[in-house]
């Protein structure tokens, strides 16, 4: 697999999930923007990778709001002329059970998770049928189909199966593909701060025995976003070491 030339732009990867996903395309050959709600992990990460030789530069904003979303995908075409891959790694949990939860936990788990894909997507997707290219691979989760405690966070990613399934539909015509993944329980901030009592259960139920690391995703990644993967569309992929919620 190779990259070479291709822009790319990675939602929320200051750390985590999405910063692996940026090197793995960055190392690959692809121009990254770093795209975080953060400007010291953005920065930070955009400089570890040009120290290291990659191409990438990053950008502050909020997925969520929509005009900044726009101007991101604008500012990346108007600087290169084209974009590529769009990665929509950007997500929020606010755990709650349904009965104790706050609107404000739904709505912004909805705002960030569901709506920033689309606020990316939208953009791309003039661009992207435009060049007949491209490459929108979003981040679901394994408990789209359901989890105790996060009724706002399964919504939000069940919402992204659908809208990927049906980009992909709109756009297949145009060379674009649209795909989503779906970890199962990955090591990174976000799974580290759990109770320990919940982290056992959760390493119990994956028959491999232990959490996903962050390039275990980014290599799945790498692979959708190449041109190896050319007549993939409108799928949902599990990854997660066997692990069924
Ligand atoms: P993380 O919290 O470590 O990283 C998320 C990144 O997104 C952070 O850099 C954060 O600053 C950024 N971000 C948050 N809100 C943003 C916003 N509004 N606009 C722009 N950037 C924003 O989480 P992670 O574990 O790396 O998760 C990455 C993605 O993978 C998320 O979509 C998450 O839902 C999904 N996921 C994670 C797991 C897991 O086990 N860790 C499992 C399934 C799915």
């Amino acid at each position: 697999i190779e990259l070479d030339g291709k822009i790319a732009i990675v939602t929320g990867s200051g750390r985590g999930i999405g910063k692996a996903i940026a090197a793995k395309l960055a190392q690959l050959g692809a121009a990254v923007t770093i795209c975080d709600i953060s400007e010291e992990i953005a920065s930070a990460t955009a400089t570890e990778l040009t120290q290291q030789g990659y191409l990438a530069d990053y950008a502050v904003i909020d997925v969520a709001d929509t005009d900044a979303a726009r101007k991101l995908i604008e500012t990346t075409i108007e600087k290169h002329g084209k974009l590529d891959i769009l990665v929509n790694n950007a997500g929020i949990n606010r755990d709650a059970m349904l009965h104790k939860m706050e609107h404000k936990q739904w709505d912004d788990v909805i705002s960030v998770n569901l709506t920033g894909t689309y606020n990316t997507m939208q953009p791309a997707s003039i661009k992207m049928r435009e060049q007949k290219s491209g490459r929108i691979i979003n981040i679901s989760s394994a408990s789209w189909l359901g989890n105790i405690g996060q009724a706002n966070y399964a919504a939000s990613k069940a919402g992204v199966v659908g809208l990927t399934k049906t980009a992909a539909r709109e756009l297949a015509k145009y060379n674009v593909t649209v795909n989503a993944i779906c970890p199962g329980f990955i090591e990174t901030d976000m799974t580290r701060g759990v109770p320990e009592k919940v982290w056992d259960l959760m390493i119990s139920k994956i028959p491999m025995g232990r959490a996903g690391n962050p390039e275990d995703v980014a290599n799945l990644i790498a692979f959708l976003a190449s041109d190896a993967a050319s007549y993939l569309t409108g799928e949902v992929i599990n990854i997660g070491g066997g692990m069924v919620l």
